[in-house]
């Protein structure tokens, strides 16, 4: 067996050592004969692991007690509907977002379905560098039900590294990318949510963060399931949750716990990310960047060759020496580096070495 260093944006890498031990449980989890897929959701088995788990996320991520931790199957976009649906009211359909690329938008047409969406700022682009916009320019409405953002596009590879404040109306952070790369305050946010694939587990559900008091009567319409009130309720199983990939979470964050916890892989990620920036500085005449160096995305770095002719074979020899899925999304072209946290630091060196190569030989 030989295993890559595999940089996809998600589903992603996950740590070596959580998938032995999924395999080492997959016929016989805790003595009990079966694995827990075959486990019923509503024993005290699963029960008990969920709550551990929920105790776990409270742990490394310092959740306040006035706030729910969900899971709630399906991926982040279920969130771009279940976010409108639950925090606009009748009296109030009103809210601001932030767009800064590819999934704040996607978030914004969701909401332009339920309720009056104003793009309250967006990303800037200034002699070809783009940048997030300061908040002093953004254009919120003192009234909006709440102000959504993307700490971190994926796709763009643009990371807001400050938090905004909206005073008494509510942030919600989508952080399907950045959850658990570093440490944060969550009681800055009134709702967080990100999608499994990335740094939390496999995909299958998406965990979210919510304040006690945003937990409100949804609009009518709302499907049994969109409503916030009924996961909180049914502590997470109002239906049959994806246990598997609870189960799996849980390994994950058990993980980033015996890392150290949140400090520790933040300041991992942190040397990770600035070893690939600074060789892209350091080959300027042949890799480009074209991000602010003040809002480069920690977990996503995106980079184009200057002679695009030579992407195809950059790619190509890339996979060949072990270092896969460093395509650009389809969107956007070029290459780009997810480097979540089960990215081992030897990965990065990897890939430094061989773009360091790479250019020498073609430049
Ligand atoms: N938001 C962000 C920031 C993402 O990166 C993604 C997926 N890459 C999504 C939302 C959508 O997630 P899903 O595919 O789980 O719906």
């Amino acid at each position: 067996m030989s295993r890559v260093f595999n940089f996809s944006a998600g589903p992603a890498m996950m740590p070596e050592e959580v998938l032995h031990q999924a395999q080492e449980e997959m016929l016989d989890w805790h003595g009990l004969g079966m694995s827990i897929m075959e486990l019923g959701h509503r024993g005290p088995e699963f029960q008990s692991l969920i709550e551990q788990i929920e105790a776990d996320y409270r742990e490394v991520l310092a959740i306040p007690s006035n706030y729910h931790v969900l899971f709630v199957a399906g991926g982040a976009t279920t969130q771009f509907s279940m976010v409108p649906l639950n925090l606009l009211s009748e009296q109030n359909k009103q809210a601001d977002y932030v767009e800064t690329g590819i999934w704040s938008h996607k978030a914004v047409v969701e909401a332009k379905r339920y309720g009056e969406i104003n793009v309250a700022a967006m990303t800037k682009t200034v002699h070809g560098i783009h940048t997030l916009p300061p908040q002093s320019e953004w254009q919120l409405n003192p009234q909006a039900a709440y102000v959504h953002y993307t700490p971190n596009e994926t796709v763009g590879g643009i990371e807001f590294h400050w938090v905004p404040k909206t005073g008494k109306v509510p942030l919600v952070a989508d952080m399907t990318s950045s959850i658990l790369s570093q440490p944060i305050d969550v009681s800055q946010f009134g709702l967080i949510y990100a999608g499994a694939q990335k740094n939390l587990g496999h995909a299958g559900f998406t965990l979210a963060i919510v304040r006690e008091d945003l937990v409100r009567e949804p609009l009518w319409f709302t499907p049994v399931l969109y409503n916030y009130r009924n996961h909180v309720e049914h502590k997470s199983c109002y239906n049959t949750p994806p246990t598997y990939a609870i189960y799996f979470a849980g390994l994950v964050v058990s993980w980033v716990k015996k890392q150290g916890g949140l400090k520790v892989v933040g300041q991992r990620n942190h040397r990770k990310a600035k070893k690939l920036y600074d060789c892209i500085e350091q080959h300027a005449d042949f890799y480009v960047n074209k991000i602010d160096p003040a809002c480069r995305a920690l977990m996503n770095v995106v980079f184009s060759l200057k002679r695009e002719e030579l992407t195809e074979e950059f790619l190509n020899q890339a996979t060949q020496a072990g270092l896969t899925n460093l395509r650009g999304h389809r969107d956007a072209g070029g290459c780009r580096a997810s480097i979540y946290n089960a990215m081992p630091e030897a990965g990065i060196d990897r890939l430094v070495e061989f773009m360091v190569d790479f250019a020498k030989r073609n430049g």
